[in-house]
Formats: structure tokens, sequence, C-alpha cells
């Protein structure tokens, strides 16, 4: 498929497409075209009839009360395009990607490669870079074996989506040159820390060609250290384009101390096999 047919399928697909050839332009979503008009009506109301300026002040307060909750609702697209499944592409075989987060970890990471190996899977890393930088030959291997890296902030500050848009560029754009350091490959998705964000996010992405992904579903493998039920929420049912979370750094631990991830990959990937779903990159559903 060529690359108007699939911008063509993400536009359908996803709402709003963003890239334009080689060019990438922003354009405001609907909610913040709401909210501005929101801001001059209140200020209109409010210098046409001083009376009202306490309702004028309640819209305000309710609008970015709107704008917060879209930015805690990690699945929303109401700030702007963001990945909750994978494009359809007409007649590509069936897939599913698998996304892991918060790595690359020293213990953790290299047993992973190992499952995805022995199931000749392939899955999308969303790597820190600070975790990058302290562990380069990790994140050498993580791509050598056919996996990709991508941008999950550089330090995975858990005040990111309260920050400005000068320091949340700088988050992103310090990882995206950790990880190109590292591995000689520029990530061409992001990742919100915990998938938090705030308005400032769409811009900085679109200026630095960065597409928003967030997940069709998670396991919660941070806190629950319950493969089975973790396991469920993945699994339950697996289809076609699904875009699934799992964590190899900050891993929650089960039996015996071992990351839950450890318990629950070889069987996602065994149920994938068994209803014909290939685990491919995010990056070859572009
Ligand atoms: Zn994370």
């Amino acid at each position: 498929m060529n690359g108007r047919d699939t911008r063509q399928q993400d536009a359908g697909e996803l709402g709003a497409c963003r890239q334009d050839g080689a060019a990438w332009h922003w354009s405001p979503p609907p909610l913040l075209y709401a909210s501005a008009a929101v801001h001059l009506g209140a200020a209109a109301a409010a210098l046409a009839r001083p009376r009202v300026w306490p309702w004028a002040l309640c819209a305000l307060a309710a609008n970015h009360v709107a704008l917060a909750a879209a930015g805690l609702w990690p699945r929303s697209q109401l700030l702007g395009p963001n990945w909750i499944r994978l494009p359809t592409h007409k007649g590509a075989a069936a897939r599913v990607a698998i996304t892991i987060d918060d790595g690359p970890d020293p213990e953790v990471t290299p047993q992973v490669l190992a499952q995805l190996a022995a199931h000749r899977a392939l899955a999308t890393f969303f790597c820190v870079g600070d975790r990058v930088e302290r562990h380069p030959d990790l994140a050498r291997d993580i791509v050598s074996r056919g996996h990709t890296i991508e941008n999950h902030s550089q330090r995975h500050r858990h005040d990111f989506s309260l920050l400005g848009p000068g320091s949340m560029s700088a988050e992103i754009s310090r990882a995206q040159d950790s990880i190109q350091r590292a591995t000689g490959s520029r990530p061409r998705f992001f990742r919100a820390p915990a998938g938090l964000r705030n308005p400032f996010l769409d811009p900085v992405l679109t200026r630095l060609q960065l597409r928003l992904v967030s997940w069709t579903r998670r396991g919660f493998d941070t806190v629950n250290a319950d493969a089975d039920a973790v396991y469920r929420r993945l699994a339950n049912p697996l289809q076609d384009g699904d875009i699934l979370l799992l964590h190899d750094g900050n891993a929650a631990r089960g039996r015996g101390g071992k990351p839950v991830i450890l318990e629950v990959l070889p069987r996602l990937l065994d149920a994938a096999a068994s209803s014909q779903l290939r685990p491919v990159t995010l990056r070859s559903a572009l």
C-alpha cells in the first residue's frame, strides 16, 4: 500500500490526519475552538453587562474542567489525534501491537526479548530517555532484533501533564536525542507518562513529527501482581488492530518476585497465535 492510501486510511479510521507529504501542520481540535469561543463569549458578556461576571467566571471554570478531564482520559481524541487501535489496511493480515513501557530494564527486558524471540514476535518498546542513556547496549539489542523503540519522555515525570509547552517539548526532544544517540533510530511515536496530557502536547508533537499513541487495553501490570487478572484484561477478547500495553520497567512482582509481564507475555503471544493475529510493531502500521 502506498503512502497516500495509508494516510487516507488513517484519516478515515482515526479522525484528523496531520501528515501532508513531508510537512506536518498543527490544526487545533474542535474542543480548543470551543474553548476559545467560551473565553471570548465570557469576556464580551462581562464587558457588556458587568453584573454577569460571576456567570462568565463559572463558564470559564467549567471550560477548564472539561479540558483537564480530556487530558486525564488517556484514550481521548478530544485534544488531538491519538492512536487507540492500529489503522486498518484493506487486505492486510490480522495483527496486534504489543507495546512495552518504562524500560529498558537490565533484569526484565532481556527476558522479555527472549520470550518474544521464542514466539518470533515483534513489539514496540516505549522507553524512557534516561534509562536508554543508562543502558545503551540493551537499547541497541532491542532494535537489532527488529523491535522498535519509541519515545516515552526523558524522565517519566509524574507531573508531565502539568507542564507548559516549553518544558514538555524539552522532555520529549531530549528523549528523541537520547534514543537516537543509542540506537541510530529516531522515534516516530510518543506515549505520555501514565497516558496523561494537556492541550499543549498536540502542537509540540506536531512540531517534532511524532504521533501520539495510547492503547486499546492495558493490563495495569505496574500495580496488579495477579498475572491471571492482567492477562484477562488484555486478551478478553483479542481482536485485529488491538494495541496492548504491558511494562518491562516498574513491573509489579507476582509469585516468587517474578515480574508480571514475564508470566503474561507468553500466554498473550500464544493467544495471538491461536487467533491468527500477527504481533507487529506500530511503525509497520504506518
Ligand atoms: Zn510509563
